[in-house]
């Protein structure tokens, strides 16, 4: 690694620890040449594939984007927002692959954004899964409806739980 400093083209490790329960590995470097130090930061990069095969690194900020236009006018808050992003990046993750299909980033983020707002989760769905009639709206308002009145039924949780 190049001195940031000098740009000396060469580095040496003087130091290396986990980061994020494992994440992440930071490595204090020193530059022979001039001697300074500087720390750097390896972490598995996540790919997400486009649907034209380009790819691009997984960003949380980049799913914040995506569903913060949804959620506009809705009472949803930046760090519910962030908290969305981490459960999709988790989602992502869990997959223990090292590329992802963007179609697959979004089902991810369909779950979290149901449980967060329904109307940006509608406004989300119509675009994500081209929703192209009045009848797709329907189909999902009532697939809402069934589960809200699933979720007050008494004891239905602990039901569904049991069996
Ligand atoms: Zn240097």
């Amino acid at each position: 690694m190049r001195c940031p400093y000098c740009r000396f083209a060469d580095s040496r490790v003087v130091d290396s620890r986990e980061a994020d329960d494992g994440q992440l590995i930071r490595r204090r470097r020193s530059c022979p040449e001039c001697g300074k130090r500087f720390t750097t930061v390896e972490e598995a990069v996540l790919a997400v594939v486009k649907r034209s095969g380009v790819t691009e690194p997984f960003s949380r900020p980049k799913i914040i984007g995506g569903v913060r236009k949804a959620c506009q006018g809705r009472p949803v808050d930046a760090d519910a927002l962030a908290l969305l992003a981490q459960k999709v990046e988790e989602t992502v993750r869990a997959r223990g692959a090292a590329e992802i299909p963007s179609h697959e980033v979004g089902l991810a983020i369909l779950g979290p954004l149901r449980e967060l707002d329904e109307v940006a989760y509608l406004r989300f769905a119509s675009v994500y899964r081209s929703f192209e009639s009045l009848t797709d709206f329907e189909a999902e308002i009532s697939a809402l409806r069934e589960d809200a009145a699933a979720r007050a039924r008494p004891g239905a949780s602990e039901a569904a739980a049991t069996t």
